[in-house]
């Protein structure tokens, strides 16, 4: 099943990331939690990549469980700046051969060491690349793409974000998933933009709930994301108390949601961590709007 297919319903749906184990030791307790979260019946589920390709194999042998067992569809992420072009061929055959046909096709972030490399001499620099090797290996593939509402970190201004966006997308992106965001404002200004600069395909916004306060300084490094005021006053009061932050980050997701679903919004993406409970809480909390 193609994502992009299931893109058009009119209804509130939500789907799941998930991150793979990174030994093999780790490997049992993650396919625990994410056939856990698969039972919730998502639209589909996410499964996130290693940068430097560490965790690789068990991207594709999580999603390829989720699939086979809940027959929930599958998106399994493939960054390509610190690979080869022979570890790539090799990772987009894996996933034809295991039936997986959405793909998120990203950059990955560049590594520390690799910053002061002359970029020319890198098979891959940007996630367009990548976009457009998938496009050439199979053009069946449902290809997805990484946005920023905020902008990315390394650009120097929307301008510049949303021209490459447009780029990328045009290159093959059939939708896009954001960065996580915690002002919804924030998503319908950027919307308003891309759309303004040509670009049409469907937005899946990405929502991180907040359930701890280590989190926080975690999630804003990461994402660069602006923090308003009304969640730091929650992290001010609850931050301390680990069951009442949950609490109360998963409701201020769940208002997130909500507020996406009223303006018009109809596939959120959460960032569940591999955390049943949070996400079949977020989904109970919406359950007569999902209608679940
Ligand atoms: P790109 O689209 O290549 O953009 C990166 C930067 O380069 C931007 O500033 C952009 O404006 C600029 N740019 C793009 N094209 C050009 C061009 N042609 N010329 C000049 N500049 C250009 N990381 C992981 O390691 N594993 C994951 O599984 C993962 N999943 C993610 C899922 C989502 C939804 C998101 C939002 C991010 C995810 N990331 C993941 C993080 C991502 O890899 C980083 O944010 C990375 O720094 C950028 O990846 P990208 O694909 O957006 O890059």
């Amino acid at each position: 099943m193609k994502i992009i297919d299931l893109l058009s319903e009119k209804k509130l749906s939500l789907s799941f990331e998930v991150f793979p184990p990174k030994t093999e030791m780790g490997f049992d307790s993650v396919k625990d939690a994410t056939e856990e979260i698969a039972k919730l019946r998502p639209s589909f589920m996410s499964v996130t990549y290693g940068a430097g390709g560490g965790t690789s194999r068990y991207t594709l042998d999580i999603a390829k469980n989720i699939k086979a067992r809940y027959n929930v569809p599958t998106l399994a992420h493939l960054t390509c700046v610190s690979s080869t072009k022979e570890t790539v061929r090799n990772m987009i055959e894996n996933i034809k051969a295991a039936g997986i046909q959405n793909i998120m096709a990203l950059r990955g972030d560049i590594p520390e060491d690799k910053l002061s490399e002359d970029r020319s001499r890198w098979d891959y620099t940007h996630a367009i690349d990548l976009i457009r090797e998938l496009r050439e290996a199979d053009g069946n593939f449902c290809i997805a793409g990484a946005c920023y509402p905020e902008i990315h970190p390394e650009s120097e201004n929307q301008k510049d974000d949303i021209a490459h966006l447009k780029e990328k997308v045009d290159a093959g992106c059939d939708f896009l998933t954001t960065q996580m965001f915690f002002d919804n404002n924030l998503l319908y200004n950027f919307l308003y933009k891309i759309r303004e600069a040509g670009i049409t395909v469907p937005i899946v916004p990405g929502i991180m709930p907040i359930t701890n306060a280590n989190q926080v300084e975690r999630a804003m490094k990461l994402s660069g994301s602006f923090m308003p005021q009304r969640f730091k006053s929650l992290v001010d009061k609850f931050g301390e108390s680990p069951a009442a932050m949950k609490q109360a980050g998963i409701a201020y997701a769940t208002d997130q949601i909500i507020d996406l679903y009223a303006n018009g919004i109809t596939n959120v993406h959460v960032y569940s961590m591999n955390k049943p409970d949070i996400a079949g809480k977020i989904q109970s909390n919406l359950s007569d709007i999902l209608g679940k």
